[in-house]
């Protein structure tokens, strides 16, 4: 369409049509039939998503900031310690959340760029009893990337319920939950779940739905407590009606259509074209002279990039150069360094064809503000990049 801008920042993100056209449908009844089945399914094809067959999910209206919240409200109780494993800006946010509900935190954090190692988080975790540890799978601040298996391996080792922060990851990065033995991996549907905002969505382990039900206080939130909200996903589960607080109808009719597109797509497969366009674009990035915060490939985001200005060249006159060629992007996120980085968010939907879009308008807006590059120089990589993936 002549004139829409591409959304790319890292969620909202730009979303399928079909997702759009059920958002638009006339509202139901939250207990008419069509609706008890639509919840009841976009439940089940969670489990999918996630890998957790034997998982308990929750659909609840919020951001991915109530994720977080009834984790925290649900799992933690006065005094517990509580490790917060950072890769950016989110990490804080954990903290500040689990410290809410009376928690003892400790916050790991490694050098700007760079993950926390396994040495310390074992080490960290020997040093006393942890109730519980979170990870922010992609902080989408820094574009880094965690592996969570590994830590949710050492969580189990130490008796502590790993809980993922996947609000940048789930349905974007490979997420195992059963296998991995992750105790909640919570997201927001805005992100590469593909549902305009306004869902908190949250799986937990079997593990985690004992250590909540053998709690000894109870859950200091009402709203977030599973208490109110497990009858009512038991109930959309077993297609009956139910109420606790009203759903969001229209969000989790498009959810349910988003849902069956990534099944649909296959969710490995789905993962894999994350990871390969996420590569063309890093190899792109780099054949501008630019470069990203995370300092390895393995340890960079396939569902966003983040990218240090060139030398002399202001955020707000690149993110207005890129508006008028089309494209939106975000500025930085960390309050240190926000003046000093942009990002670019490439999940869900994205397709190659929207990745050229991209580059080809970072060219013309880095070639217009002085930076010395030559017209289709990362086009020409992210394409050789591309083929190369599927030779
Ligand atoms: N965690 C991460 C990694 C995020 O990227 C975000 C949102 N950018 C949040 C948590 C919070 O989600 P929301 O804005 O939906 O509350």
């Amino acid at each position: 369409m002549k004139g829409r801008k591409l959304l790319m920042i890292p969620g909202p993100i730009e979303f399928e049509p079909d997702v759009l056209l059920a958002m638009s449908i006339p509202t139901t009844s939250h207990v008419s039939p069509d609706f008890i089945n639509v919840f009841g399914t976009s439940l089940e094809l969670m489990r999918d998503v996630w890998k957790a067959p034997k998982g308990q999910p929750f659909i609840v209206a919020g951001t991915g900031t109530l994720a977080m919240d009834m984790a925290a409200a649900n799992l933690i109780e006065q005094g517990d310690h509580v490790l917060i494993i950072a890769s950016g800006y989110f990490g804080n946010r954990f903290k500040a959340i689990a410290e809410r509900y009376g928690a003892k935190t400790t916050l790991l954090e490694a050098p700007l760029g760079e993950l926390v190692s396994l040495e310390t988080i074992e080490k960290e975790l020997k040093s006393k009893p942890y109730k519980a540890l979170t990870i922010t799978h992609v902080d989408t601040s820094t574009g880094l990337l965690t592996d969570p298996k590994p830590i949710a391996q050492l969580a189990a080792k130490y008796n502590t319920l790993s809980v993922l922060d996947g609000v940048c990851s789930v349905a974007g990065e490979a997420i195992h939950q059963d296998e991995w033995g992750l105790d909640i991996v919570l997201t927001a549907s805005q992100k590469a779940i593909g549902v305009p905002p306004g869902l908190a969505l949250l799986m937990a382990s079997e593990k985690a739905m004992h250590v909540w039900e053998n709690r000894k206080t109870p859950v200091p939130n009402y709203y977030a407590d599973f208490s109110n909200w497990l009858p009512i996903m038991h109930a959309y589960e077993a297609r009956k009606p139910s109420y606790f607080g009203t759903p969001a109808v229209n969000l989790i009719v498009a959810l349910e259509v988003s849902l069956k597109i990534i099944c649909a797509e296959g969710i490995d497969q789905r993962i894999q074209r994350h990871h390969n366009l996420a590569k063309a674009f890093r190899a792109g990035i780099a054949a501008l002279d630019l470069d990203i915060l995370p300092k390895t490939n393995t340890t960079a985001a396939n569902t966003l990039t983040a990218i240090y200005y060139p030398k002399g060249i202001n955020g707000a006159d690149l993110s207005t150069q890129m508006s008028a060629n089309a494209v939106i992007i975000a500025g930085g996120l960390l309050p240190e360094l926000k003046a000093t980085y942009f990002r670019i968010g490439h999940m869900g939907s994205v397709s190659s064809n929207d990745l050229l879009a991209v580059l080809g308008a970072l060219e013309r807006a880095l070639i217009t503000l002085g930076h010395p590059i030559k017209a289709g120089q990362s086009l020409q990589t992210f394409q050789e990049t591309l083929l190369k993936n599927h030779r």
